[in-house]
């Protein structure tokens, strides 16, 4: 559980790198300078860490690149105490990123090899978001609103309980489609029922997948 000066070198080259491609958000940029990408891969793997790419994180899932990391966190526009639901835990790597970003996290996966090994992970990095396990469809209705949500899975439509559980004001993002490569969705709730959908290029990402019970 190192961080070493030679990792801290490769993060603010790639810092620099996400900067170069277009992500301007200072905090944003700052996050991902502060979290340790190398500790939430395999320790074999430890040299891909810092490279502007996916990775397999075990159970057929991936880390997503820090690219899309940094485009889906600079698009949700998060203020310090934001409450934000994400859906689609993996590594904990985007969840970290966030709690950086000083937002109250709730993160769901329906993976239970992912589920208990991120959360023994975040636990020892002392990130402190509210990990659940289950179903990412149905959102966590206990912990509703929030301020913002963000889907790290490819959605092969809007879930109905995330845009309910969304507050009006708040900002959801969420890949969507269902072949390949998914388009990258800013909804914005003005009211309970009046959604305004910003669409911000393709993306791609392994499925939201149904419930597993
Ligand atoms: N945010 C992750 C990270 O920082 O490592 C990467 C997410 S990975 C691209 C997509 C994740 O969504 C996988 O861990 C997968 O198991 C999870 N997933 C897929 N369908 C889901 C669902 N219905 N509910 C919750 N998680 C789901």
């Amino acid at each position: 559980m190192k961080d070493l000066p030679r990792h801290k070198g490769k993060r603010k080259q790639l810092t620099d790198l996400l900067a170069s491609k277009g992500i301007k958000n200072k905090a944003v940029l700052a996050a991902i300078n502060n979290v340790p990408r190398h500790l939430f891969l395999e320790s074999s793997f430890e040299e891909h860490a810092y490279q502007d790419k996916a990775f397999p994180i075990g159970a057929d899932q991936t880390i997503s690149q820090p690219y899309t990391v940094a485009f889906q966190s600079e698009l949700l526009k998060t203020q310090k105490g934001h409450k934000v639901l994400e859906i689609g835990t993996g590594s904990g790597y985007q969840a970290s990123v966030l709690v950086e970003l000083g937002c109250k996290v709730f993160s769901i996966e329906r993976q239970k090899e992912l589920f208990d090994k991120t959360s023994l992970l975040l636990k020892k990095l002392n990130y402190k978001p509210y990990l659940s396990y289950g179903d990412g469809y149905k959102g966590l209705p206990t912990y509703a609103p929030f301020d913002r949500i963000i889907v790290t899975a490819g959605a092969p439509f809007i879930p109905e309980a995330l845009k309910q559980q969304l507050k009006v004001g708040g900002i959801m993002v969420i890949p969507q489609g269902e072949g390949d490569t998914q388009t990258m969705l800013e909804i914005i709730k003005h009211a309970d029922d009046d959604f305004e959908i910003i669409e911000h290029g393709d993306f791609r990402f392994v499925p939201l997948l149904g419930d597993k019970n």
